[in-house]
């Protein structure tokens, strides 16, 4: 971090504000200029305040070289980091470092039949964990909300049938209770801020698969992982979902390029959410592909046995044929690559 000092601050005044940013464990470089002097700090400054350096009165610009994130930064560990998740007949299921993780299944459970029908056709086709939600985040309060812990109970059952790990949402803490057997906790775009869930899902040991805020950008979905290892939880998945822009001919826009820049600055899997970024099941195949192209570790992708009469999201779900045809696709692009599925 760089703070240029303003012109003419006394010299012995700049010094005690030295002192005092070397109390919060930094070195301070001192560069006196003819007309301006420059702090340069050296060492962790992630625990440093931009904005209220910004307020003091000595302070003329404050510039950081480094990312206000830590954990998350690729800097801090230069490797991929694989999540593993245990299976429930043993062995593991990982996403990252060459393993990409294809996740499938429903918007929302919506009955016994349905979900396990769902669970059965993706697993044919090769995927390796089974999304649905049981407490869903609806604009209106008038829109199905979800079968809450029925659906929950709907989708364990789902897992013991198939053997699929289950990734499902967590809307407020108090849900926690009953996550007990999910295997990836969903915090969803609404919730991609809501620093006190996130602080909670530091202190839990499951892994976290978290999607972008709807208007995030990139550093902010960086800061809200980098909360969640704050607290000691290292295993989270990060998940492109589109984002709000001025076209409304896709539910959102899917913002590729997010895929390269995270990998660039973090060691975090990334996944893309095709059904959600487009709204549309016709674009969901291509934009699947694109993302694996683009160097995601994976995909979560909506699958619906009818998707003219699903509950939630139906407009933008495939059916399982669909989907088995994409994942033959998805196998072919992770093998040319030297990935695997
Ligand atoms: C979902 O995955 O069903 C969902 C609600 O996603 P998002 O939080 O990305 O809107
Ligand atoms: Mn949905």
């Amino acid at each position: 971090m760089i703070i240029a000092i303003k012109h003419g601050a006394p010299k012995g005044e700049v010094e005690r504000f030295a002192a005092a940013l070397e109390k919060q464990g930094v070195k301070i470089h001192f560069s006196e200029g003819a007309s301006q002097t420059v702090l340069g700090l050296v060492g962790d400054t992630t625990g440093i305040d931009e904005e209220s350096l910004m307020a003091h009165h000595l302070v003329e610009k404050v510039i950081r070289v480094q990312e206000p994130y830590k954990r998350a930064n690729r800097l801090f560990h230069p490797g991929d980091t694989r999540i593993d998740i245990p299976l429930p007949e043993g062995g593991l299921r990982s996403i990252g470092e060459g393993k990409l993780g294809i996740i499938a299944g429903p918007c929302s459970v919506e009955s016994r039949d349905q979900i396990v029908s769902v669970a059965k056709a993706v697993k044919e086709a090769g995927a390796g964990f089974l999304r649905g939600g049981a407490f869903k985040p609806r604009t209106s309060p008038y829109s199905f909300q979800g079968l809450g812990c029925n659906g929950l109970d709907l989708l364990l059952a789902a897992k013991k049938e198939t053997g699929l790990p289950i990734v499902t949402e967590l809307m407020a803490i108090h849900q926690l209770e009953v996550f007990d057997e999910v295997d990836i906790i969903q915090i969803g775009a609404r919730n991609m801020q809501n620093f006190t869930l996130l602080k909670e899902l530091g202190r839990c040991r499951k892994p976290v698969l978290l999607k972008r805020g709807l208007a995030s950008t990139i550093t902010e979905l960086l800061m809200a992982a980098e909360y969640i290892m704050a607290g000691g939880n290292s295993r989270i998945i990060l998940c492109e979902r589109g984002i709000r822009t001025f076209d409304s001919y896709t539910r959102n826009t899917l913002d590729l390029s997010a895929i390269p820049a995270l990998k660039r600055h973090t060691h975090l899997p990334v996944i893309v959410d095709p059904s959600h970024a487009t709204g549309l099941a016709w674009m969901v195949p291509s934009m699947a592909k694109a993302a694996i192209a683009a160097g995601a570790d994976g995909v979560i992708v909506e699958v619906h046995n009818n998707p003219e009469e699903a509950l939630c999201d139906g407009e933008q779900s495939i059916t399982p044929d669909t989907f088995s045809t994409l994942m033959e696709t998805l196998k072919k692009y992770a093998e040319f690559e030297g990935r695997s599925i």
